[in-house]
């Protein structure tokens, strides 16, 4: 077993393409030391990745990803070291139905862009996961409407491009204290993605922090060495926990591996150890 660990994962419960099972099996062969699963707004995919972790003797820690109302790509990471409590599992609910809203209308409005899918067709592509970008974009693959994921969402769904919805989000402060209230930890994903300066990337977290964010990701795989150490240093002034994490998505974002990332990611087990050690 490595020293190293990856708490930032997404499998077929959101939009991976691996199973939790087997996402635990391949963190296994990585020797990777712990993982935690953060599917997005959903948390369907954690119990079978435990049972797996449990026969395979690899620590797995509860997660989830969730999308805030704030400027574009700026996530929130939940973890739960004492699993979820049933008021968070009622919670969550709302997010998948915004999502199962959402998809109709992108269907919708691709079906008059000369790119018509069935629901049935993108239900059968996202199985029993929440319905994302990436699982119509993999129908319209299929369908020859587009070249690649890449190109679907260039051409179509990404923001501004002519089949962009967006999709109903918590507010920051909601989503934090949600998150709290049910012996969570709330982390800030992936910072540097939010695309904010840094001055006001400094404040903004400041000012989350007073409304109970405990933690941000330091370590990602898309940072540079400059990005991690100024998220890190960011991390120290405002005494919040750090944690790191790949950002797995399988197949979806091929060139993410499990635990190292583009190559390079080494997460120390602490960080993932840290998570545990907090009294909530
Ligand atoms: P959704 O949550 O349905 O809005 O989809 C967001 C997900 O789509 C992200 O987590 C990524 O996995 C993927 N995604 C977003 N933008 C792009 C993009 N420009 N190219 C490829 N994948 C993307
Ligand atoms: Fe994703
Ligand atoms: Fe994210
Ligand atoms: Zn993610």
């Amino acid at each position: 077993m490595s020293d190293f660990a990856d708490m930032h994962i997404h499998t077929t419960a959101s939009d991976g393409s691996e199973s939790p099972k087997k996402v635990v099996q391949l963190a296994k062969k990585a020797g990777l030391y712990g993982i935690a699963i953060t599917d997005h707004d959903t948390i369907d995919g954690v119990q079978e990745a435990m049972d797996e972790g449990e026969k395979l003797s690899i620590k797995v820690l509860a997660g989830i990803e969730i999308s805030l109302d704030f400027v574009r790509n700026t996530h929130l990471l939940g973890y739960f070291p004492n699993g979820y409590t049933e008021r968070f599992r009622k919670s969550i609910k709302e997010l998948k139905s915004y999502r199962e809203d959402r998809a109709p209308i992108i269907l919708d409005k691709l079906k008059k862009l000369n790119c018509p899918i069935d629901i049935e067709e993108l239900k059968r592509e996202s199985g029993d996961g929440v319905i994302g970008r990436p699982h119509i974009a993999r129908v319209m693959v299929n369908k020859g409407y587009a070249k690649s994921i890449q190109d679907a969402f260039d051409r179509y769904l990404t923001s501004g491009a002519p089949a962009y919805v967006d999709k109903k989000r918590f507010k920051p402060q909601k989503a934090i204290e949600l998150i709290v209230k049910n012996n969570g930890i709330p982390v800030l994903a992936h910072p540097i993605t939010i695309g904010l300066e840094t001055v006001k990337l400094f404040e903004q977290i400041h000012l989350w922090k007073e409304a109970g964010l405990m933690g941000i990701e330091v370590m990602y795989s898309t940072y540079t060495k400059e990005q991690h150490k100024l998220i890190d240093k960011l991390a120290e002034k405002e005494n919040l926990l750090k944690t790191g994490g790949s950002d797995f998505h399988g197949t979806n974002k091929p060139k993410i591996k499990l635990g190292i990332g583009l190559g390079q990611l080494q997460i120390p087990k602490e960080y993932f150890d840290s998570i545990f050690d907090i009294k909530i």
